[in-house]
């Protein structure tokens, strides 16, 4: 379900999710996205921010109330970001205008994956590693007792590599399985991911570059004593 007044932009959004092989429907208001929701709950919901009736926070909590539904939300400004991703407001994703269709098509693919119930259940998990903790089911991350914050991709790259301790990812195998691009994309977009890792999770970061291959976990220090 897209929830966007701007017409053009989504049936634009529609015309590429239904290339892709999903079935579309399109609302302009969110108390008529909040009505369909719970009357006839979609898959996932594309939501806008700027709406005419109540903006897509707003609806973006109401949602929540009630329901799980993968959200991922459109925002013309990157200053949202924060808020639209914390835990209050709960969507699962963003992007921000203007965006790549195809790029949407690669996140609505992955979400939808990531929210498969298989998956799901294995995401209720807890890793630790070394002095780090990251809980898949609440998506928080510790070093110590510290939480740390994450962006959403920065925290699946993180578990991607955690769940394959001893394996060697490449570059294109974490943008397949974080990003959902089934094609070889531009594989900076991990490196910068990494670096951000690297710099919140400081000397707690476990993730080691394996120079023209990829990345990889090292093997956890003993925890240091509090
Ligand atoms: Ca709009």
């Amino acid at each position: 379900m897209i929830v966007e007044d701007e017409s053009s932009i989504a049936s634009f959004v529609a015309l590429y999710l239904k290339n892709a092989g999903y079935a579309v429907r399109a609302v302009g208001k969110g108390t008529d996205a909040l009505d369909q929701i719970s009357s006839d709950p979609p898959s996932l919901v594309i939501l806008d921010l700027m709406l005419p009736d109540i903006d897509g926070i707003e609806v973006c909590r109401r949602i929540r109330k009630s329901s799980d539904v993968p959200i991922l939300m459109l925002t013309a400004r990157d200053e949202d970001v924060d808020k639209i991703i914390g835990l209050e407001v709960g969507a699962d994703d963003y992007m921000t205008k203007p965006f790549n269709p195809r790029e949407l098509v690669a996140r609505v693919k992955s979400i939808l994956r990531r929210s498969t119930p298989e998956r799901r259940q294995a995401e209720s998990a807890v890793i630790r590693h070394g002095d780090l903790t990251v809980d898949a089911g609440r998506r928080e991350v510790r070093v110590g007792e510290e939480e740390i914050q994450l962006a959403p991709k920065e925290f699946d790259l993180l578990w991607e590599l955690l769940d394959h301790r001893g394996l060697v990812l490449t570059r294109d195998q974490l943008l397949e399985r974080v990003w959902g691009y089934t094609f070889a994309g531009d594989t900076r977009t991990v490196d910068v991911h990494v670096r951000q890792l690297r710099r919140k999770l400081g000397e707690a970061s476990p993730i080691v570059t394996v120079w023209g291959v990829g990345y990889k976990v090292s093997p956890a220090k003993n925890p240091t004593p509090a």
